[in-house]
């Protein structure tokens, strides 16, 4: 004969009952997005908790990976792309127990437009095939490991002397770019430092064929967040290394298309350029 334990018992009686344990699921899962309304540029924050299997994340037909943290929650830093529409949008999360849609408002960050002329002899100025695929699935690079802690560091000491999100339009076009990054001007060979911990993913030169974004280096920090140093006069880390918060990547310098020494810095979550001005001197 089984023997039955009370706790097998109530086990039973519960598989029995599928619309009853469905609704004890559902109201443990929580969805937080502490603040719904973002800038374009900026980044939504959403945490998933009450859930053991991986959930799925939606935002403007694209899908989001979310990542499990020390809490036993699920997080992800959402990007709203600079030149999203402004207006009402939702975050759709879906789990095996159910679905929840957060309508966020994404505000315009009124960024000023460029109006840019290209001069036809300059053929030059068009980054290489090399360089664009590189620097893309470097970007793209998606490792489930955090790998920063602390407050996020200004690479290089100087001025900014041009902002994230400067909308740009070549030739009377549409407005289809914008500066991915802010310029921080410094002398050629001031010592550019790693933001944050993370792996070297792609150390480019413009010998390589990186002709416009001159020698560069990209951080892998973990769970969707990567960083772009741009220009550099020299590279002092190896593709694969693993680099601590404040440590020495490279010098400023003026490779690539650049006319002063300048470092262009870019943060990206999971291939999309944010502002870094929302990283520097905050921790996540
Ligand atoms: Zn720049």
């Amino acid at each position: 004969m089984i023997r039955l334990t009370p706790f097998l018992l109530i086990f039973l009686a519960l598989a029995a009952l599928p619309s009853a344990a469905h609704a004890l699921s559902s109201d443990t899962l929580r969805v937080e997005v502490p603040e719904t309304a973002k800038k374009q540029g900026e980044f939504f924050s959403v945490r998933v908790s009450g859930e053991r299997t991986l959930p799925s994340l939606w935002f403007m037909e694209r899908t989001y990976t979310l990542f499990r943290q020390p809490d036993s929650s699920w997080r992800a830093m959402v990007p709203v792309e600079n030149l999203t529409k402004p207006g009402g949008y939702a975050l759709l999360v879906r789990t095996a127990s159910g679905e929840r849609k957060i309508p966020v408002l994404v505000k315009p960050n009124n960024r000023k437009i460029q109006y840019i002329t290209l001069d036809p002899s300059k053929q030059g100025l068009k980054a290489t095939e090399t360089e664009k695929t590189r620097v893309k699935a470097a970007l793209l690079t998606e490792s489930p490991e955090k790998l920063y802690t602390g407050i996020f560091l200004r690479p290089s000491p100087g001025r900014t002397s041009s902002l994230f999100g400067l909308k740009r339009s070549y030739d009377g076009g549409p407005v289809e770019s914008y500066h991915k990054g802010i310029d921080i001007s410094a002398p050629e060979g001031t010592p550019v430092k790693s933001t944050a911990k993370g792996r070297v993913v792609l150390c480019g030169t413009v010998s390589e064929g990186f002709r416009v974004h001159g020698n560069t280096v990209v951080i892998d920090h973990g769970q969707g967040l990567t960083t772009i140093y741009m220009h550099l006069h020299t590279i002092a880390v190896r593709a694969g290394q693993l680099v601590e918060r404040g440590e020495a990547i490279g010098t400023v310098g003026h490779t690539g298309i650049s006319t002063a020494p300048h470092l262009h810095w870019g943060t990206y979550l999971y291939g999309t350029s944010v502002d870094p001005q929302l990283f520097e001197g905050k921790s996540f």
